[in-house]
């Protein structure tokens, strides 16, 4: 395995060095993204936050911005809080115990794993989705691999495989196989290093594990937007709360209301009175609709344009241009809004909802 990932490794930026703020900034901005998506946010993110410091010092407005268009945006919230205890109590080095890196916020299992093995040298086996994976097919494992038990006896496998001299090139030879070789579908044993220890490909059935997990069940969400519109192009948002907060990943957004789909203007009229004192006679033009998935959530976005004399004056409000919002650190639903929004204002359709924009 390590004279394969010797030869084999992908040269990535944060594969050229062992400083533990760079790995960790890669492994957190890769989950849920592709390598090749991570790598200019990553170069820029550095070159704007060059060490632990300076981020746990940084503006949060301007840590946001330099991830805006990464998504999930808490994982940003999380590296700036963990690098501010990193400066607090570690004065500013990354914590080399597994348990000190775990209590940071954002760091689990995987990431402690993952950062005080590469940068460290530690002997902490990684377990990711590509390495259950690989194990699963080495050992001809059925089953649904995150069930807890399951993880956990993979866990324990990954740390029993583990080269202990050279813990972080193991973990991620394993997972530079997971992701190249043993892949989802179709893995390619035929250039696999551990073909002769691979009981599933003995049995032939490497194609057909992991056994599928259990997808949860899609939820379809209308959501009726507002955008506001004052005489000077000025818009108002607002900081989401609850449950609404995780579809605009807790950023600023346009006051919306969850509806049922069934005259989503009305619903969302009567709620800008009740919560804005928006005129009840104020009117609200239709706009472009568009989808937005968040996990498991189907989104479809209704905005509506309403002209207001005077913006609301409401407490934790913010006042922007409409124009501005192209350049803002928002969700990708607001910009979709926003971007409906600004289309109407460019090229007026008089009553009609405009084109789904996706
Ligand atoms: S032989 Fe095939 S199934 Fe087995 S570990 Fe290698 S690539 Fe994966």
């Amino acid at each position: 395995m390590l004279s394969w990932f010797a030869k084999r490794r992908r040269d990535l930026p944060w594969r050229r060095t062992r400083d533990p703020y760079h790995i960790w900034l890669s492994e957190i901005m890769l989950q849920q993204t592709r390598v090749a998506a991570v790598i200019p946010y990553y170069e820029r993110f550095l070159e704007n936050f060059p060490d632990v410091r300076a981020l746990a010092r940084a503006n949060i407005d301007r840590v946001l911005a330099s991830w805006s268009g990464l998504g999930y945006y808490s994982r940003a919230r999380n590296l700036q809080r963990a690098a501010k205890e990193i400066v607090a109590r570690h004065e500013g080095d990354f914590p080399r115990e597994y348990e000190a890196a775990l209590a940071l916020p954002g760091i689990g299992r995987y990431t402690s794993a993952a950062v005080l093995s590469i940068a460290y040298g530690a002997p902490h086996a990684v377990l990711d989705g590509n390495v259950a994976r690989v194990l699963a097919r080495l050992g001809a494992l059925h089953g649904e691999l995150r069930a807890p038990a399951t993880w956990r006896k993979l866990e324990a496998t990954a740390q029993n495989l583990l080269v202990r001299n050279a813990p972080g090139d193991w973990n991620q030879a394993m997972m530079e196989l997971g992701a190249t070789v043993c892949t989802p579908k179709s893995p390619r044993c035929g250039e696999c290093p551990v073909a002769k220890s691979c009981r599933a490909l003995e049995l032939g059935i490497a194609g057909e594990l992991p056994s599928a997990r259990k997808k949860r069940a899609t939820v379809k969400v209308t959501l009726a937007a507002a955008v506001l519109l004052d005489p000077r192009g000025r818009t108002m948002l607002m900081r989401p709360r609850g449950e609404e907060g995780v579809l605009f990943s807790r950023l600023w957004q346009f006051p919306a209301l969850e509806t049922t789909g069934v005259d989503a203007g009305a619903a969302l009229a009567g709620h800008m009175h009740e919560k804005f004192g928006v005129a009840l006679n104020a009117s609200f033009t239709p706009l472009a609709t568009a989808r937005h998935a968040v996990t498991f959530r189907n989104i479809r976005l209704e905005p509506f344009l309403v002209r207001v004399a005077r913006l609301p004056c409401t407490k934790g409000a913010r006042v922007v241009p409409l124009g501005q919002l192209r350049r803002m650190s928002v969700s990708n639903a607001t910009q979709k809004i926003a971007t409906a929004a600004i289309a109407h204002e460019e090229k007026p359709v008089s009553g009609a909802r405009g084109k789904s924009i996706s």
